[in-house]
């Protein structure tokens, strides 16, 4: 249906959006840590997956690496809320590293789970995206006998040991749709398979993506606050291409291309959770400018979700002069 030009252009903000309490938790740890250590302080990969936020911590004087071998020997490191492998936390203690762990706690749940399966003999199917580093993390608890699938397509051709005894772990940033749909593959495929008590996509995966749902029928365009390696805000995308309303991925208001709202009254903002809400903000002044004058929150559920610092951050604070 095209949309109605005459109507009053209006913003639909979604709520919830943005920072998750992963998020908020690992990027105050990483801020405690450069105001009580002080400065350097290297970070393995990216804190949060967006690249503002990293940004603004490297210009307080984190320093981002990709690997272990780049942070000297003895210094201070703080792994990303993507987690790590076991290899990894061995690899800091043979450089006799600091390590303060700004793992999401509910990254470390499917750790956990992981480790369970392996120690009583099950194969695992882990779903998700093999590039992304919390994948690289999780496979790496139980690597012999773990196997990664990201499609209904591959659960066809999956081969283990023991049909009776797999069980199943999901990332936690998956489209809610799409992992059923491979769950249901892999209960057809392999009807005994375990998993895991709750599921492993996070509660704040799957708000942002509820809301987008309730809301992208009444929008003729979605805008989603996020950056390109941001799996859950890149799935937000899609949950609103799949229901046929269009939908984009930005970084911030300048990634708005203007053709874009040719012809349309109605924007729904959102933003994934790495994603902070000055970027949002922006975006809605960008819209006011365009004539989107009219902005209405829509809370679709409420989040009040917090998590406790590491207990190496509150040491830290605790032993501040
Ligand atoms: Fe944790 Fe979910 Fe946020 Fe990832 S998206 S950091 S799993 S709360």
């Amino acid at each position: 249906q095209a949309p109605d030009s005459s109507k009053a252009k209006r913003v639909l903000l979604l709520k919830p959006r943005g920072f998750c309490a992963g998020v908020v938790r690992a990027i105050d740890i990483v801020r405690i840590a450069l105001e009580t250590f002080g400065a350097p302080i290297y970070v393995r990969r990216e804190i949060v997956h967006n690249r503002f936020v990293v940004n603004e911590l490297a210009e307080k004087g984190a320093i981002f690496v990709e690997d272990i071998d780049q942070v000297p020997e003895g210094a201070r490191v703080i792994y990303s809320a993507h987690g790590v492998s076991p290899a990894v936390r061995q690899h800091s203690k043979d450089r006799s590293l600091k390590v303060i762990d700004a793992t999401c706690p509910l990254v470390t749940k499917v750790h956990v789970e992981a480790v369970k399966f392996a120690k009583q003999g099950y194969s695992l199917v882990l779903i998700g995206h093999r590039d992304h580093d919390e994948i690289e993390g999780t496979l790496g608890e139980a690597p012999d006998v773990t196997q990664v699938v990201s499609s209904v397509e591959e659960v066809q051709t999956l081969e283990v040991p023991d049909p009776e005894r797999v069980a199943y772990l999901t990332q936690t940033t998956l489209s809610l749709d799409e992992s059923r749909d491979i769950i249901h593959a892999l209960k057809m495929k392999f009807p005994k398979i375990a998993g895991p008590h709750s599921q492993d996509i996070c509660y704040a995966t799957e708000n942002r993506q509820v809301a987008v749902k309730n809301v992208a029928h009444n929008a003729d365009l979605v805008l989603v606050v996020g950056s390109n390696n941001s799996s859950n805000s890149n799935r937000l995308v899609e949950v609103s291409r799949n229901l046929g309303t269009k939908g984009y991925l930005i970084d911030n208001s300048e990634a708005i291309d203007p053709e874009w709202l040719k012809g349309v009254s109605t924007v729904a903002v959102t933003a994934g959770a790495s994603a902070p809400e000055i970027l949002v903000e922006g975006v809605v002044s960008y819209l006011n400018a365009k004539g989107f004058g009219e902005v209405d929150e829509v809370e679709v559920m409420p989040e009040n979700v917090r998590f406790g610092l590491p207990p190496e951050i509150v040491q830290a604070i605790q032993s501040a002069p």
